[in-house]
């Protein structure tokens, strides 16, 4: 199933993509609005889900507005250095083949909807572009091994890892230039994992206004999506709703001789095969954006 978060007549609430139509399910008892509840559900909560389809009400897919799956996940971790080809690309930085995966956290506050341009920030125009495969925990676990991390991925999303160059490598920790408001474009919708199939198989390929910037395939994954919640579980608990970005392969902007930096106006389309794709333009940072309270 294409589960999705989508907002209709100004109401947000859970979705199934089916062809070009989004079934409303969460008219249907025992399937919440919210997807994180959702998720949280289950097993159960999916069947009801799944049960609903049939006989729920169906909007045209351009009625509705995509949000982002989630619209707030609980964490939003993030894997660098995780491709082979963009070790080798990223090597005048000094990155090498990391013996342990590389983890950071994009704020949850960055996760943002599929179609929807994201922010060329004020504070530095240094912005690039990261298509990744992103993975979403079902199932609250700890110490999870890896031929048993099946069963706690719900599904799958592609992610684009927005990233501030200046400021994710200015300090020894990445989180301030990795999570810009916006920062965080995710969708179109979760494909539960049976409908996904083996995840280290897929092409994935990002694309600025048309040009092919990034083309390899997950199997090249250093660290794959189980060895990541095995290692991730370790440390702390996964939750229902968590999503793990699991690394970008080479091709990345400030990698390109010379770099080719996005600029506002841009268009950014990441396709994962069998998955699906996101496309996001480039917008100037509104002004009027202090906000408190
Ligand atoms: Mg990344």
């Amino acid at each position: 199933m294409k589960l999705v978060t989508f907002t209709h007549q100004g109401v947000t609430r859970t979705g199934v993509v089916d062809g070009d139509q989004v079934v409303d399910v969460s008219v249907a008892d025992g399937v919440p609005d919210e997807m994180l509840a959702l998720l949280e559900g289950g097993d159960a909560t999916l069947e009801a889900v799944r049960a609903a389809i049939s006989g729920a009400p169906r909007l045209a897919r351009d009625e509705v507005h995509l949000e982002s799956p989630i619209l707030r996940p609980p964490k939003i971790l993030a894997i660098g250095v995780n491709y082979a080809d963009h070790i080798a690309e990223a090597k005048d930085s000094g990155m090498q083949v990391p013996e342990h995966p590389v983890v950071f956290n994009k704020q949850s506050t960055s996760a943002h909807p599929p179609f929807d341009p994201f922010h060329l920030p004020r504070a530095s125009h240094v912005l690039d572009y990261e298509g990744e495969l992103g993975v979403v925990i079902g199932k609250r676990c700890r110490h999870v091994p890896r031929e048993r991390a099946e069963e706690v991925i719900a599904g799958y999303t592609v992610v684009n890892d927005v990233t501030v160059r200046d400021w994710q490598l200015r300090t020894p920790t990445w989180t301030m230039g990795k999570s810009f408001d916006t920062h965080c474009p995710m969708g179109p919708w979760i494909l539960t994992a049976d409908e996904f199939g083996d995840p280290h198989t897929h092409d994935i390929k990002t694309w600025v206004n048309g040009e092919l910037r990034q083309s390899s395939n997950t199997k090249n994954l250093v660290h794959d999506c189980f060895g990541l919640v095995e290692h991730l579980s370790t440390s702390f608990t996964l939750e229902p709703g968590d999503v793990i970005a699991t690394g970008t392969p080479g091709g990345v902007g400030i990698a390109m001789k010379p770099p080719k930096l996005l600029v506002e106006g841009d268009l950014v389309r990441i396709a994962i095969d069998g998955l699906g794709e996101i496309e996001n333009g480039v917008v100037a940072e509104p002004e009027g954006t202090v906000r408190i309270g």
